[in-house]
């Protein structure tokens, strides 16, 4: 039996995400834009209002959700403001579900309950300037000194370094075996000296979020940071973080197009040429026809992910083909709006310019478009 509508407890949380997001995000999404930094309030509120924790057992201050409830939010979020989306995103999927699924109980005592409780806010640092779609080209080294590591090194594009207070790294703690047995997975505190984060990278999208290279020069842990209590098993859990994180992308690039459909919706109602509103003509009709046919397929693709992951089942090929699906449907999606917009769609003071920005890096961060199709073609048996 398969039922794709949502039952009431999914229907009624998707109704608070969506008022929050149109309340609370959509007010401030241009001018955090333009001012390229996330409002501290909005995160503020965002965090007492659980949405960092809606996926984590409430034994550890979670909201007790499942993976579904994280992606309906996820989808309202990126509708107003993909900032806000990925802001949501690196902290749930990459660096508390990581802790949830492999640190012992005391990490997650200690490490998880504070990110699920929204009273602390997560990153995730494993690209490196060298080291981007090839992970195992990371050069980052803990070295065990003691009872502690000593983590040197340098990761780019850290989404929410500037603010986060968790930072989960990866680095090499067995430089003589490959990557792949070499890699393990350090907690480390943002007050731990030896931490330098550098200013926000401009970018062409998501320019709310904070996302800025962070060096590592003799930052020493306890050892008890170690993730899991056990080396070498850093690879395995980065590539796990990613495989549940891409669902949090589809999420997003599937809130990214249906927000700039309904922004397209609103304008060509009402704009008139030829005497007759731009909604009338029928190529406007078609096009959103199409449009909202592939957000519609890119939205149960994700939902499916999102499902398999919460009944336990393997869900990393239905992921990277949601992610692949939905990326590239919020960059076409995205671009139509902006021409049903006409030169308004061009100008800066309408949304639909912002969302086609965003959409870009869907297709290119946790694994690109080409990483997705390595991950669906290496399980369709062609070798
Ligand atoms: C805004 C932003 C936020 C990010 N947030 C985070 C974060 O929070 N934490 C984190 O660790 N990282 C983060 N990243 C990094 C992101 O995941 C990487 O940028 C991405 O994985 C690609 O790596 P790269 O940029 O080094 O590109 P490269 O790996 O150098 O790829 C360049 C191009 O070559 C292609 N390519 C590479 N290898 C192959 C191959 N074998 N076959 C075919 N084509 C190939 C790629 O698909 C791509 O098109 C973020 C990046 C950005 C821009």
């Amino acid at each position: 039996m398969i039922d794709f509508t949502l039952d009431s407890v999914h229907q009624e949380l998707q109704d608070m995400y969506r008022k929050f997001a149109e309340e609370r995000v959509k007010p401030l999404a241009h001018e955090m834009d333009e001012k390229e930094e996330f409002d501290r309030g909005l995160l503020k509120e965002m965090q007492e209002c659980g949405f960092f924790g809606i996926p984590f057992g409430e034994e550890y201050g979670g909201a007790g959700g499942d993976v579904l409830s994280y992606v309906l939010c996820m989808e309202e979020m990126s509708k107003v403001d993909a900032s806000t989306g990925i802001t949501l995103s690196v902290h749930t999927s990459l660096c508390a579900s990581t802790i949830e699924e492999f640190g012992t109980e005391e990490q997650k005592q200690k490490w998880l309950r504070p990110l699920a409780d929204g009273s602390k806010i997560g990153c995730f640092g494993l690209t490196e300037p060298g080291a981007g779609s090839d992970v195992a080209g990371a050069r980052t080294v803990a070295v065990k000194d003691g009872d502690e590591y000593v983590i040197n090194g340098e990761k780019i594009f850290t989404t929410n370094s500037g603010f986060a207070d968790t930072f989960l790294v990866f680095a090499l703690t067995d430089k003589s075996v490959p990557a792949h047995k070499g890699m393990s997975a350090f907690l480390v505190d943002r007050n731990t000296p030896g931490i330098t984060v550098t200013a926000d990278i401009p970018r062409m999208g998501i320019r709310a979020a904070s996302n800025a290279a962070v060096v590592y020069e003799d930052v020493r842990v306890p050892a008890e940071n170690l993730l899991g209590g056990v080396e070498g098993k850093g690879f395995k859990m980065a590539m796990k973080a990613l495989d549940g994180g891409r669902i949090g992308i589809a999420a997003q690039s599937v809130g990214i197009a249906q927000g700039a459909i309904n922004e397209a919706i609103k304008y060509d109602k009402e704009r008139v040429q030829f005497g007759k509103t731009i909604a009338s003509f029928q190529n406007t009709q078609f096009k959103l026809a199409e449009m909202q046919t592939k957000v519609d397929a890119a939205r149960l693709m994700t939902w499916r992910a999102a499902v398999a992951k919460d009944k336990g089942e393997a869900y990393n090929v239905y992921a990277a083909m949601a992610k692949l699906m939905a990326s590239e449907v919020a960059n076409e999606v995205t671009r139509g709006c902006v021409q049903l917009l006409g030169g308004y769609g061009y100008a800066r003071e309408y949304t639909v310019e912002r969302m086609m920005r965003d959409a870009k890096i869907t297709e290119i961060y946790e694994g690109t478009s080409e990483v997705m199709k390595m991950v669906v073609s290496g399980s369709m048996n062609l070798k």
